[in-house]
């Protein structure tokens, strides 16, 4: 059906899964992963295992692939941008270089008149104290940060440790009293041609997702200005491909934008048995240039993720027929390591 050979930058589950998606449709995969036993290989027609920085293999892997998109977006930007420069990189870096950056993707949100959190950019314990308006609050480091990797809760200055030396840029938010979480995943195949899925509502364990579902339970109109705003974000950034956006709702019920995700995203985990085309089908198809199908719900759905030492017991359960385990694959467990995930259909 087709001759594209689409590159994947990671290798983790958002990669195997991506992998499986193109299989579907006959796109060939080379993975480029710097975690040798990335479970991806497991399912991506070629692997090769390098630091991101080594230019030999970064050549090789140019050189083999048509596309190049990725799995995880704190890839450095020049690496990016270096691909960009012989085989597209689809999401454009220029998108990741606002994304992977808390203070410019909070800005580039509230340009378009979106709320977020509130927030301030810190360099220092002065830089806290003068925004001690935001506390309690989350400090979370500007870039590089992931299921809550860099994120120190400040009750108040006390909880600002004595030793940081603030090497790095940090954003300051103000901790929200929050009533739920949801995130909407969207598909854009260019401006006229993009899926919004439904809003997925979702409960984080330690800043770690735990479970998903659909139907979220909210309000008609936080529904339709989850999905507004998503769409808005992803025309602005001319996005192509899944992204997804985290939302916080307060105890007033405002709309918080939390993050994007410029890519495909755990939460959307549900959608690859409660639809006829998943979060990682439309990616792919979008990347790979591919018309947009017509995109259906089969189902409600709930989502739970397997979490570190759980997946023992996961390996040895058995499942009903609405019941789908997905096991990772993933050699070695470590504590709050997503090792899995199951998804349960319901009426
Ligand atoms: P990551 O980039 O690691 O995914 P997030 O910023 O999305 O980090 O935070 C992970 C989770 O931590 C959120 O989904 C939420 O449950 C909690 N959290 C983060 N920031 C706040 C906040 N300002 N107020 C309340 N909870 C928060
Ligand atoms: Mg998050």
């Amino acid at each position: 059906m087709s001759n594209i050979k689409l590159g994947i930058i990671g290798s983790g589950q958002l990669g195997s899964l991506l992998c499986q998606a193109a299989k579907k449709l006959n796109i060939k995969t080379v993975v480029i992963s710097d975690d040798r036993q990335g479970p991806a290989q497991n399912y991506s027609d070629e692997f090769i295992f390098t630091e991101y920085t080594n230019q030999d293999k970064m050549k090789e892997f140019i050189e083999k692939v048509d596309i190049v998109t990725y799995e995880f977006e704190n890839i450095p930007i020049e690496i990016l941008k270096r691909i960009d420069k012989e085989k597209r990189v689809i999401p454009k870096p220029e998108i990741n270089q606002i994304i992977q950056n808390r203070k410019l993707e909070k800005k580039f949100i509230n340009d378009l008149g979106i709320k977020t959190t509130e927030w301030a950019f810190v360099k220092s314990f002065e830089d806290i104290k003068k925004n001690k308006n935001l506390l309690p609050g989350i400090l979370k480091i500007n870039t590089l940060g992931y299921d809550g990797h860099g994120q120190f809760v400040l009750n108040s200055l006390a909880d600002v440790k004595k030793d940081w030396l603030f090497s790095s840029d940090y954003i300051l938010e103000k901790k929200v009293n929050l009533n739920k979480e949801i995130s909407i995943i969207i598909s854009r195949f260019n401006k006229n041609e993009f899926y919004t899925y439904e809003p997925i509502e979702n409960v984080h364990i330690d800043q770690i997702l735990k479970r998903s579902k659909i139907p979220a339970v909210i309000s008609n109109e936080i529904y339709k200005k989850a999905q507004a705003n998503a769409k808005l974000i992803a025309d602005k950034l001319e996005y192509i491909g899944t992204m997804c956006v985290e939302y916080f709702i307060d105890q007033n019920n405002n709309l918080l934008v939390n993050e994007i995700a410029p890519r495909v995203h755990n939460s959307g985990h549900l959608t690859i048995n409660a639809f006829n085309l998943s979060q990682f089908d439309n990616h792919v198809r979008a990347v790979c240039g591919l018309s947009i199908e017509k995109i259906e719900k089969i189902a409600n759905a709930e989502m739970e993720n397997v979490l570190g030492k759980e997946i023992e017991v996961y390996r040895n359960k058995s499942f009903s027929d609405k019941e789908f385990f997905f096991d990772y694959k993933k050699k070695v467990i470590k504590e709050k390591r997503k090792m899995g995930h199951l998804t349960t259909l319901k009426e």
